[in-house]
């Protein structure tokens, strides 16, 4: 199947021409996504898309090629805008061509139900209808917020319009481990950068039909000294040496017998045994792309291209407070009616993964003594008040004691939004004061596991220049037993991969969101829609992956 996308801040034409012509198709179907003047009940005058082009490309057509399985078509062209969109304009375009209509519609709208949860264009803001376009840079500090229920994805693209990210920073190689790459990094030289052998043995001339040499001279890997060779001569080299000259082939030793200063080729190989100058990668190409997470792998390349201090994202600072009177320490036994902090560890453990530094403490569950508390520790530790993230547990409903809210107020945050559609996790707050973020996370362990997941990993994604989580398409291995529920869910899940490459996805068993039993085994969150109840053995789902063995 012909595939063609585009990713451009300007506008899309009227007329597309189809990408088959000649009768080739029986069917061009075409679809244009428009911005509509409203959004969540107010008027607006344009939207404003962003991508990560490249992977939005790459997903787009992963997705594309996936519906071909089912829909056999013959062409797709897809052009999606960026950038601001006034109401009126086309954001998204996209033809099929295929031999029937039916093949062509049934593959248009797989496509537009995949395109909003699997690829990385997102919408960064609204204009409202009172802004003037072109006169208002909109960006994350202006957005109008709105304090409903959001749904998981106006959450997500809330958190993104608002986490930029922060300037980025030189770090050593030993430093860099779990950073976010913040510029394309190009070879400096050709790798490697001259011929070398690539086995212990004699360098020969490659079209030398002699059997017997004489040994001439030795190149051992450190060496560097050209030489022209004649025929009938051998120069002893070794597993990475530089090779003398051009044209040669090098005879592994263990081919060779060799008498004091002559050898003779036992056997005759086929393999040169040399690797070539550039071949690994050309002078200019680029290695890594701006937006990487840096991994062992990355951090070796680095090394190797002589890039010894990258420019990475810096190393985010993160305050975290529980709240409850309820709580005691993991080492001490609780009194009926106390339960053990499992929610620091938490957080402790998944920031150190994510490369910030953490400063934990534990709030009274008293507004006043809390504000007091928080006062005198930013006066002494100075932490609060330098910190990038603020997360706190617990008191993120409407309780009477509950006052994360207003905490968050009286520290500058302008809440953004303070519940999310979602199970478990609903009264979760997002809060912004300049470049920082706060949240105010639900107390009970899951919705604290699933809400760092999806918003606290959104946000450092998005301050750190990175990816933040993306929702993957993935397999049912078995039912997933549930009642309809009227909020969507992000459901704990092990995943696995089947013999085919496919993730398979087995659903762990949990209650309600104060369960614990299944945090040590969940390492995916697989997404069920709003009043769908169970999703049969087999189903496709969208998920969630935890682990980095699925960074981008
Ligand atoms: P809250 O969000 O404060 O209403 O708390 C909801 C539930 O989560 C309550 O049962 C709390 O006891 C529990 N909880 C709050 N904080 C923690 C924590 N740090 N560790 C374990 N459970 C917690
Ligand atoms: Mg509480």
């Amino acid at each position: 199947m012909q595939i063609e996308i585009q990713l451009t801040n300007e506008p899309i034409a009227e007329k597309i021409s189809p990408l088959l012509s000649g009768g080739m198709a029986g069917a061009w179907v075409e679809f244009r996504g428009v911005v509509r003047g409203e959004e969540n009940g107010q008027a607006i005058s344009a939207l404003e898309y962003e991508a990560y082009q490249e992977m939005a490309g790459r997903e787009t057509r992963r997705i594309l090629e996936t519906l071909a399985e089912q829909h056999p078509c013959l062409a797709v062209k897809v052009i999606h805008r960026t950038g601001i969109i006034p109401v009126g304009d086309t954001a998204i375009y996209v033809g099929v061509g295929a031999p029937h209509r039916a093949e062509a519609i049934a593959l248009l709208a797989g496509f537009m139900d995949r395109l909003k949860q699997d690829v990385p264009i997102w919408k960064r803001g609204v204009r409202s209808a009172e802004h003037r376009l072109g006169t208002n840079q909109n960006t994350a500090g202006n957005l109008p917020s709105r304090c409903s229920a959001h749904s998981l994805d106006e959450a997500l693209a809330e958190i993104r319009a608002r986490c930029l990210p922060l300037p980025a920073v030189r770090a050593s190689l030993t430093e860099a481990l779990g950073r976010v790459l913040r510029e394309t990094v190009c070879a400096p030289e050709d790798l490697p950068p001259f011929d070398r052998s690539t086995r212990d043995g004699y360098a020969v001339l490659a079209d030398d039909p002699a059997e017997t040499f004489s040994v001439v001279d030795t190149r051992h890997a450190a060496d560097w000294k050209p030489r022209q060779l004649k025929p009938g001569e051998a120069v002893r080299v070794a597993t990475g040496s530089a090779l003398p000259g051009s044209g040669l082939r090098v005879v592994m030793q263990e081919n060779v017998e060799r008498t004091g200063d002559r050898i003779r080729i036992a056997r005759r190989e086929k393999s040169a045994n040399i690797s070539f100058r550039g071949e690994d990668v050309r002078a200019g190409a680029p290695l890594l792309s701006a937006g990487v997470k840096l991994n062992a792998g990355a951090l070796a390349l680095l090394a190797t291209a002589g890039n010894a201090h990258p420019l990475v994202s810096p190393r985010l600072r993160a305050v975290h407070y529980t709240t409850g009177d309820e709580l005691v320490p993991p080492d001490q036994m609780p009194k009926p009616g106390q339960i053990r902090d499992s929610n620091s560890i938490l957080i402790r453990s998944l920031l150190q993964d994510l490369q910030s530094d953490v400063a934990q403490g534990h709030l009274p569950e008293n507004f006043e003594l809390a504000k007091s508390q928080i006062g005198n520790r930013s006066r002494n530790a100075g932490a609060i008040g330098d910190a990038d993230v603020l997360l706190v547990s617990g008191g993120a409903s409407v309780g009477e004691k509950d006052f994360t809210r207003p905490l968050l107020e009286w520290l500058g945050f302008a809440i953004v939004f303070s519940q999310v559609n979602l199970r478990p996790g609903r009264p979760l707050i997002f809060g912004v004061n300049g470049s920082r973020v706060a949240f105010g996370l639900p107390g009970n362990p899951l919705s604290h596991f699933v809400c760092f997941h999806f918003a606290v990993a959104a946000a450092l994604g998005g301050l750190t220049g990175g990816t933040g989580p993306v929702f993957l398409r993935g397999q049912l291995a078995e039912k997933l037993e549930d009642q309809p529920s009227p909020r969507e869910t992000l459901w704990p899940a092990r995943l696995s991969w089947g013999s085919s490459g496919t993730a398979r996805l087995h659903p762990l068993a949990w209650a309600n969101s104060g369960n614990v039993a299944c945090l040590a085994a969940a390492n995916a969150l697989v997404r069920v829609p709003a009043n769908q109840g169970s999703v049969d053995q087999f189903a496709g789902v969208d998920f969630l992956p935890l682990t980095a063995m699925l960074e981008a």
